[in-house]
């Protein structure tokens, strides 16, 4: 153990909590059965094996920070004016779950009250490129596609952060995600490039934490102009800690379930989960409406919940359709509305093209009015050129709307 130890350059402060760590998990397994037949779980090797990959995952954090912000970004045209530019990136979001996509369950009265009201547009046919965070995360904040997968890293494709730096936007990154490990490096990595950025320590908090945050931070910060993302924990599982209890709100008696099932209560969280996203979610929205602010809202992908198959979760191994049909959303304020008409009239005249979010930073660089060599009009789904024909290819190859859209 000791030579173990000395080979890891283990600190005498971190020495002594993993000795507190071995003994108590030595006694807790004493006291279940004999020592002789736990003797040989007494392992540190996990131990090891731990502070090794913690070791790694710092390394590989470093790295990525270090190579985004080595930046060449070139802007070709900056005709951004919009005041607040607000990405929320919600979290295993599925639309078939939301009142404002037909559900049968009023799981989103507060966004069907801006939609009614004129100012929150519903896009009906969006797609996921994956069934999980990271890929999907890598693909949305960068120009990486699924036609151009194998070509380089995605940290070689031109990021949305670095341009919209330069476009002379304050970044705000507000998450109540990981800031660290396998789930956290990504996305912290890419949080770095950012002016400003928070990270909610709390364990299973509440995304509703970060509306505080914002209030207590964005004013001291912001500039003329701002680019402000807020990462949800959204409905990922397990839904039951996604909100207070006072969104407990659904019945399961209320449910016509399509099987008998052990997961069936889940479901039922899961549109609670959906019920407390509807509220954060309007809740940000609230404090940009009185400003010239657009909002776009999407999820990394969506969730499959006892939809076809006795199955409940995420995960491109195993993808179904209903891991991939997100909500798309753009609220507008009515500052913006009066400021910017023509935008308003391209948003509304495409709420029916078929998208896929592997694409979205090009949308997003045509509401700011940034051209950078990349930038490609017929990918932004609000442009009068968008292409409506790009196939959307998934990770086995299949093509979502030949093969799956109308299928199981
Ligand atoms: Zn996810």
């Amino acid at each position: 153990m000791k030579k173990l130890i000395k080979k890891e350059k283990v600190t005498d402060k971190k020495f002594i909590i993993i000795f507190i760590l071995i003994v108590f998990s030595f006694f807790h397994d004493l006291i279940k059965d004999s020592f002789e037949k736990n003797l040989d779980k007494f392992d540190c090797s996990r131990i090891i094996n731990l502070i090794q990959e913690n070791k790694k995952n710092i390394e590989i954090y470093n790295n990525l920070s270090t190579i985004l912000k080595n930046d060449d970004t070139i802007i070709l045209e900056n005709n951004s004016s919009i005041k607040n530019f607000v990405l929320i990136l919600g979290e295993s979001i599925s639309r078939n779950h939301m009142s404002l996509y037909n559900y049968q369950h009023k799981t989103t009265p507060l966004l069907d009250t801006l939609k009614e009201e004129g100012n929150l547009f519903v896009f009906k046919d969006v797609i996921s490129p994956h069934a999980q965070t990271i890929p999907s995360i890598k693909k949305i904040f960068s120009f990486l596609s699924y036609e151009s997968e194998n070509k380089k890293a995605w940290y070689e494709y031109k990021n949305l952060i670095n341009i919209v730096n330069k476009a002379e936007y304050k970044t705000f990154w507000y998450s109540n995600q990981e800031s660290y490990g396998k789930y956290g490096n990504i996305p912290a990595a890419i949080a770095s490039l950012t002016n400003y950025s928070f990270f909610n320590a709390t364990k299973e908090a509440l995304d509703n934490d970060l509306y505080n945050a914002f209030l207590n931070t964005f004013d001291k910060n912001k500039g003329e102009k701002n680019f402000i993302i807020f990462h949800l924990m959204g409905a990922h599982a397990s839904y039951g800690n996604r909100y207070p209890d006072n969104f407990n709100f659904f019945n399961k008696n209320d449910y016509n379930f399509k099987f008998k099932s052990k997961y069936n209560d889940r479901v039922v969280e899961y549109d609670n989960a959906i019920l407390y996203n509807d509220f954060v979610v309007s809740n940000i929205i609230s404090l940009f409406k009185d400003q010239e602010s657009i909002v776009l809202y999407f999820p990394d992908h969506a969730e499959e919940t006892l939809d076809f198959r006795e199955f409940i979760g995420h995960g491109d191994a195993n993808y179904s359709k209903y891991m991939l049909e997100i909500p798309f959303l753009i609220f507008v304020s009515d500052k913006l509305k009066n400021s910017n008409p023509n935008l308003i009239k391209n948003i509304k005249n495409s709420l029916n093209n078929p998208y896929m979010t592997d694409d979205v930073i090009h949308t997003i660089l045509d509401i700011l009015n940034i051209n950078t060599p990349d930038f490609d009009k017929t990918r932004s789904i609000i442009n009068p050129n968008f292409n409506k024909n790009r196939k959307r290819i998934l990770i086995d190859g299949k093509n979502y709307d030949s093969d799956l859209k109308n299928n199981l």
